[in-house]
């Protein structure tokens, strides 16, 4: 998609606050750092709109972004930051319970994780609960950034760690290779969305 029209709509905490366009979404999700800020002003052409790295202890929220008033993505609130108190981390499991597990126009998540490492646990947990039968099959897309950070030679073998860790099911879940410094990645990501907002 060429995209010229961008506009941050909202943020939400709860689902009464969410947007009622009925327009398809797609959430965005991944530990603090992994660079979904990135991946996301890579898509919309943009050098800084989605902000960059939320601070810990910072309000949480879901924050909605109208793409060409077609289709929304969601930045989900970066997980893995260990020293957030237990309840906030609770809150931020009902938040994102609520929305993942439940939103009618959800139409996939796009799940984050570097490309140069073995994911984390909390990268695991978060693909198994993504991919569990409680999602009812919702598409996913797992995205391995900074590809730009390892070498060309490396990338296979980086794909077979991280779907390895994350026991990858091929069912459900598509993988892709990114680099938001070369755009290594984009156009596939973009064949991705334009196709789940169709399903
Ligand atoms: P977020 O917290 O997940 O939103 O992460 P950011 O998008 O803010 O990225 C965190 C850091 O990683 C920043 O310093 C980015 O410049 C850097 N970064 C993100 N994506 C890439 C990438 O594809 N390649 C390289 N080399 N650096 C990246």
């Amino acid at each position: 998609m060429e995209v010229h029209n961008v506009e941050m709509v909202m943020s939400a905490v709860r689902p009464s606050q969410y947007p009622t366009d009925n327009l398809p979404e797609i959430a965005l999700i991944g530990r603090s750092n992994v660079g979904k800020s990135s991946l996301t002003n890579t898509l919309i052409n943009r050098k800084a709109f989605a902000r960059t790295s939320s601070q810990p202890g910072k309000t949480q929220t879901l924050n909605f972004y109208k793409v060409e008033d077609q289709v929304f993505f969601v930045d989900v609130p970066g997980y893995g930051y260990a020293k957030v108190s237990k309840s906030a981390r609770e809150q931020f499991q009902v938040m994102i319970g609520e929305y993942l597990a439940k939103r009618e126009v959800l139409k996939g998540v796009i799940q984050l994780v570097d490309a140069r490492h073995a994911p984390s646990k909390e990268d695991i947990e978060m693909y198994q609960w993504l991919s569990s039968d409680e999602m009812g099959g919702l598409p996913v897309l797992v995205v391995a950034t900074k590809a730009d950070k390892i070498a060309r030679g490396r990338w296979n073998k980086s794909e077979s760690t991280i779907k390895k860790a994350l026991q990858f099911k091929d069912q459900t879940t598509d993988f892709e290779i990114f680099s938001s410094e070369t755009k290594y990645g984009k156009d596939i990501v973009w064949e991705w969305i334009e196709a789940r907002m169709l399903d």
